[in-house]
């Protein structure tokens, strides 16, 4: 007994909520519904006619003629028969009617009545048509089917509704709205907690939707998109459907019993269907992403999001599939918020300053100079290093900004050193970005000019990978600086690709080797070997050379032995606030004064060991 009970429940729990995922509760009125009452009361000439919804607890009228209320309790009311039978009803005469002679209806003056339900395709009633009239009358088996038809009729309008921007039109598939609703729906009728693999196969990465849009028309993704979709529709069969959830992105579920790792090598067969088969496959990269859907658990749109990641991991390997990983989304979840941050940071006074790092004759220990670096201490991340956010920084537009306020911040200090009688040639970072700004050589110079400092005293210190980006454009550039004076240098040196003939034909004055190959010299010959020859390499194309990152005694004592100019590193002083460098510094030059000969004069390789170590801060 009890047991049928909730089996009713269960049934009227589904059926509400089909009824609220259809969204025509409290909805205004609607010519569509109000022309089929006008017809059902016109066809079987009676004055009243209604659609009448079938919520929790009243009858929701959608439309009515002749019926003036807009809604009433659904205990006796006889459109809820009809939802609860699912069955036509007929009162020829109300007044006789012992269920209802008392009720609303027969108060307000109806003496007939006649309703048909309003069934789903999934045979849930979500409320009836009827129709009713103020004297009694009869009901034949034709108008019993024409009620019928009509209540069809107005399923059919509610069905379309429903699906009207909900159909991607150019895949024929539903979309992203329709997948969240499904989602939520499943989740009704599967156990809560079972597990469902959800797909995203991503036909384009954004680049090459743009360049694909460029060159051969929007109309060519349209395309590439209905390709697709024919494709997955085959592989995964009539009972199956796929969700257009953005522009190149669908999705779809996996069978119920799919498991991990051998669905993921059938990914990789529709994968090559794909490429094989659609117009796609010389223009696009096509990656797949899967994620997991914990049903009741996971919301719809976060499994969403989170095989789009995947989706975008894919891009980066060769199998171009991909599980979610947690690990990965961090990754990403952080990078989102450091760019997001840093853009603020720019704009705020008091996140981002520089520190200085101090450039040593080898020989001497004088300081000939110092590196600028950037640091940021965010007011929740706490402080970020450079190392992370410069080089998510430097792929997107925020580099140039970022370039201008370290310029900016640089030559300040600069002023303030020459006005204080300081001689000192600071390098500042830059990126490929700028090497990419057609008026970035113009800008540099209108600063420089502005800030009264010398080009002489500014070195632009620049990668060889950002070189390489655009080679031919960048020694543009840099021969424009070095025809107004501004000093040049290769940072980083060996760890990027470059050609030996375009770093000849660089006009730059310094290399630093990485630190990379400084830290392990000590120990390995080997290393010790390539330094060398980096070092005679670069003397013979007329460079100076300072080695990054020397950090002990040793190390110093042997790069100084291969002849190398100068030195940056921690042995030396760390990169520090101004006013601590500047005491450093004070106190270098106090030691360098008791240096015999003159720094700039020793020829690289016979120097003397004469550098003084100084404390690293
Ligand atoms: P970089 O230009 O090669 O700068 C040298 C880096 O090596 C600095 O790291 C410095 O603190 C570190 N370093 C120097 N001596 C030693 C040493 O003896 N041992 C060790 N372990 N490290 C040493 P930092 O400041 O973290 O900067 C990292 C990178 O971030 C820089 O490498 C540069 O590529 C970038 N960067 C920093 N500031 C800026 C900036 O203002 N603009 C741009 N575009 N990039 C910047
Ligand atoms: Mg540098
Ligand atoms: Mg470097």
């Amino acid at each position: 007994m009890s047991s049928s009970f909730d089996e009713a429940a269960k049934r009227e729990a589904v059926r509400l909520a089909t009824l609220q995922d259809l969204r025509l509760l409290d909805t205004p009125a609607s010519e569509s519904f109000d022309r089929i009452t006008r017809i059902a009361s016109q066809v079987f000439d009676l004055p009243g006619a209604a659609i009448s919804l079938t919520d929790s607890d009243r009858q929701w009228f959608k439309s009515t003629v002749g019926i003036d209320v807009a809604s009433m309790p659904r205990e006796g009311a006889p459109c809820a028969e009809v939802t609860d039978t699912r069955d036509v009803l007929v009162l020829p005469d109300i007044d006789k009617d012992l269920d209802y002679r008392d009720t609303p209806l027969a108060q307000a003056g109806a003496r007939f009545y006649a309703g048909a339900p309003l069934l789903t395709h999934d045979g849930l009633a979500i409320g009836a048509l009827c129709v009713t009239g103020s004297e009694p009358r009869q009901f034949s088996d034709a108008e019993t089917a024409m009620l019928k038809d009509l209540a069809a009729m107005v399923m059919a309008q509610v069905e379309l509704q429903h699906a009207y921007g909900r159909i991607d039109p150019l895949s024929g598939f539903p979309n992203r709205t329709q997948f969240v609703e499904d989602m939520f729906d499943l989740a009704k009728t599967e156990a809560p907690g079972a597990r469902r693999l959800v797909v995203f196969v991503d036909l384009a990465s954004p680049s090459e939707i743009n360049d694909v849009s460029r060159v051969m028309g929007s109309s060519f993704l349209d395309e590439i998109v209905r390709d697709a979709a024919q494709i997955l529709r085959t592989v995964l069969g009539p009972a199956r459907t796929a969700y257009m959830v953005g522009a190149s992105q669908i999705v779809f579920l996996a069978p119920p019993d799919a498991e991990e790792k051998t669905y993921l090598g059938l990914l990789g067969t529709t994968l090559s269907a794909i490429r094989k088969d659609a117009s796609s496959r010389f223009v696009t990269t096509v990656s797949i992403g899967v994620a997991s859907l914990e049903y009741g658990r996971t919301d719809p749109n976060d499994v969403l999001r989170l095989a789009h990641c995947a989706a975008q991991d894919a891009r980066l390997i060769e199998a171009k599939v991909s599980f979610y990983s947690s690990e990965q989304d961090a990754l990403h979840r952080r990078r989102f918020e450091i760019l997001n941050a840093f853009g603020q940071a720019l704009d705020e006074s008091d996140q981002l300053r520089l520190v200085f790092q101090p450039r040593v004759d080898l020989a001497t220990g004088a300081c000939l100079g110092a590196e600028a670096l950037l640091r940021w201490i965010h007011p929740v991340l706490g402080s970020v290093s450079p190392g992370e956010f410069i080089p998510l920084v430097e792929r997107t537009t925020l580099a140039k900004p970022t370039t201008s306020w370290v310029m900016n911040a640089a030559l300040t200090q600069l002023a303030a050193w020459l006005a204080q009688g300081v001689s000192l040639i600071l390098s500042v970072n830059i990126s490929a970005a700028n090497l990419s700004e057609p008026d970035f050589v113009e800008r540099v110079a209108g600063l420089l000019a502005q800030y009264g400092v010398p080009p002489q005293s500014l070195e632009l210190e620049v990668t060889e990978s950002a070189v390489m980006e655009d080679a031919e454009h960048a020694l543009t550039q840099l021969r424009k600086f070095s025809t107004i004076g501004v000093r040049l240098a290769i940072d980083d040196f060996g760890t990027g690709y470059s050609s030996l003939s375009y770093l000849q034909a660089l006009p730059v004055d310094v290399v630093k080797i990485d630190r990379s190959f400084i830290a392990s010299c000590a120990r390995d010959a080997r290393q010790r070997h390539l330094v060398e020859t980096m070092i005679t390499l670069s003397h013979d194309l007329g460079y100076r050379v300072v080695a990054e990152g020397i950090e002990t005694r040793e190390t110093a004592d042997l790069i100084c032995d291969m002849g190398c100019d100068e030195s940056q590193g921690y042995l030396f002083g760390r990169p520090m606030p101004v006013a601590e460098f500047d005491a450093w510094h004070r106190l270098n030059r106090d030691q360098s004064k008791s240096a015999v000969e003159p720094v700039f004069m020793l020829p690289p390789r016979n120097r003397a060991k004469r550098y003084s170590s100084h404390r690293a801060t």
